[in-house]
């Protein structure tokens, strides 16, 4: 996997469930100590640094979970969660450290008097702004989203990414927002990388990338996502996968995607695509286009 994320944008990551996507991230911010490569953040190699240099550097990047209820202690209080990267890190004593969790709770769009509460105390949304809070604190410059909205209602997703965008507007954080929801992802990248089996298949910024998909892996999941037009989704047609994602421990041959792809032809078995410049910083791992040969 090679992939750049640029100061203040936003990457989509998406890909079906299993691809890899969450390893991924937790590789970039080293909560899975990668085997193997390399993850560059401002000219460092984050898997050379020792536990204790890598602590010191983690205040500039964040995580934003899943599941905002298995990720917030019940022992704790919006106080405490909020407060502990302020606390590990020694960032504030005292007054100041009261002040800037009451800051950082009206920031999420939360009121300060809910400080004493516990995380059953709140709703699913409002625990989902507390993650945030939480990673926000240290004010990073880059948050990976592990599929923050995967676990909330369509309402309050929206007043989610809304409140993810405002955040980037104002301190131009980078956000690694990995997703299986191709709807949600075109409204909140910049670019968008899709992921199968391990491997990077398309990116491309998102415009490109929704207009014209290269990789029929990225055809097949762009035709699958619902239009909320009932005239277009009743004519529209679906490229519909055969088979089930083959296991990353056993993966096939060739272009990992072959023994699914409605393109593959002769050479797909045989050659491994390389991820490649088809024009215009798009990017495609597939044989079909002649630049991917290795
Ligand atoms: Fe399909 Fe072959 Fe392209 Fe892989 S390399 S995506 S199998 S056409």
């Amino acid at each position: 996997v090679s992939l750049a994320i640029h100061r203040g944008e936003t990457v989509g990551l998406v890909g079906e469930s299993g691809c890899g996507k969450t390893t991924l991230g937790k590789c970039i911010v080293q909560l899975i100590r990668p085997t193997s490569g390399e993850v560059m953040f401002e000219g460092q190699d984050l898997t050379r640094l020792s536990d204790k240099e890598l602590q010191t550097i983690r205040q500039k990047f964040q995580i934003i979970f899943q599941d905002p209820y298995d990720s917030l202690n019940p022992r704790f209080t919006a106080m405490d969660i909020i407060g502990e990267p302020l606390r590990i890190h020694n960032a504030v004593q005292g007054k100041a450290y009261r002040d800037s969790v009451a800051e950082l709770l009206d920031l999420v769009g939360l009121s300060p008097y809910m400080a004493e509460r516990y995380p059953h105390e709140f709703s699913g949304g409002q625990r989902q702004r507390l993650g945030i809070a939480r990673a926000l604190a240290l004010q990073p410059e880059f948050i990976m989203c592990d599929e923050p909205l995967s676990a909330l209602d369509v309402s309050i997703q929206a007043q989610i990414i809304n409140l993810l965008g405002d955040l980037q507007t104002k301190f131009g954080v980078a956000y690694l927002f990995i997703s299986h929801d191709l709807s949600v992802v075109r409204h909140i990248s910049d670019r968008v990388a899709v992921m199968y089996l391990g491997r990077i298949m398309e990116n491309s910024g998102r415009d490109e990338l929704y207009k014209t998909p290269l990789h029929p892996y990225t055809q097949a999941l762009l035709s699958a996502v619902p239009i909320p037009d009932p005239e277009v989704e009743a004519h529209r047609s679906v490229i519909v996968l055969s088979g089930e994602v083959p296991s990353p421990l056993n993966p096939p041959s060739g272009c990992v995607f072959h023994p699914r792809c409605f393109r593959a032809f002769q050479d797909c078995p045989r050659i491994i695509p390389a991820l490649a410049d088809a024009g215009g910083g798009h990017e495609v791992a597939c044989l079909l286009y002649k630049t991917s040969y290795p």
